[in-house]
């Protein structure tokens, strides 16, 4: 089995799915008491978030790529960026170490067209619904991406930082979320990509009249299939 490296802590509430994820997966598939090998380098998260809103994404993808070097000097055969925003500066990461990086965007895309969906809502941050970065990755599989009205960006995006990144789940904020993808859905969205990986702590498949695709999930289930090289 390979060793898995994550760059993690952007949140530790989204951090802490991964390592239950990476885990329960490969039980379920090797079963006995095999578990995950893996190395986490956990950020901490307020010193990223100032860089993210101050928008020195350089100085925060520096910081991303050290921790990926550590990684990869201690062992891991491949990495993982625990977080869609910060994919931002995944090309910096990547170029800073030998081993390659397993790409959020593309597990996703995956997972969307294998089920048929071409139009696919997305959630996430501002940064992420708004910028280039990732929905040019998405699209880069084929995939047509919606994105909410400002109104609904903004209110995504408190949620995930206000509330989500410290582990505060409310039914109300689920309501909103609910909301935002039926507006989505009236617009042709035929599934929704959480494409920030705390959402699914809020938003779960009944929550949602079309598919939803877990971000995190999905992560941990290609980094599983590299480990054990399916
Ligand atoms: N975990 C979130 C994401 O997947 C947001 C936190 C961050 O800004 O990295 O985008």
């Amino acid at each position: 089995m390979k060793t898995v490296g994550l760059i993690g802590g952007m949140s530790w509430e989204s951090s802490a799915e991964y390592y239950r994820l990476l885990n329960e997966l490969v039980r379920e598939r090797v079963g006995g008491l095999h578990s995950a090998r893996c190395i986490l380098h956990s950020v901490d998260f307020a010193e990223i978030e100032e860089l993210q809103v101050a928008g020195e994404w350089d100085q925060a993808g520096e910081i991303l790529a050290e921790a990926a070097r550590g990684l990869a000097a201690a062992g891991a055969d491949f990495l993982l960026i625990c977080t869609n925003t910060m994919h931002k500066v995944a090309d910096q990461v990547a170029a800073a170490v030998p081993v390659p990086l397993l790409h959020l965007g593309d597990a996703t895309a995956e997972a969307v067209k294998a089920v048929g969906v071409g139009k696919a809502g997305l959630l996430g941050t501002a940064f992420t619904m708004e910028q280039d970065f990732y929905r040019d990755r998405l699209a880069g599989h084929g995939l047509e991406v919606l994105t909410p009205d400002a109104a609904g960006r903004a209110e995504v995006h408190r949620v995930i930082y206000e509330e989500l990144c410290l582990g505060v789940v409310r039914e109300e904020s689920r309501r909103a979320y609910q909301r935002v993808i039926g507006e989505l859905v009236d617009q042709g969205a035929e599934g929704i990509i959480l494409g920030c990986t705390e959402i699914e702590l809020l938003i779960r498949p009944e929550d949602s009249p079309v598919p939803v695709f877990a971000t995190t999930r999905l992560h941990a289930e290609a980094a599983v299939r590299a480990a054990l090289g399916e």
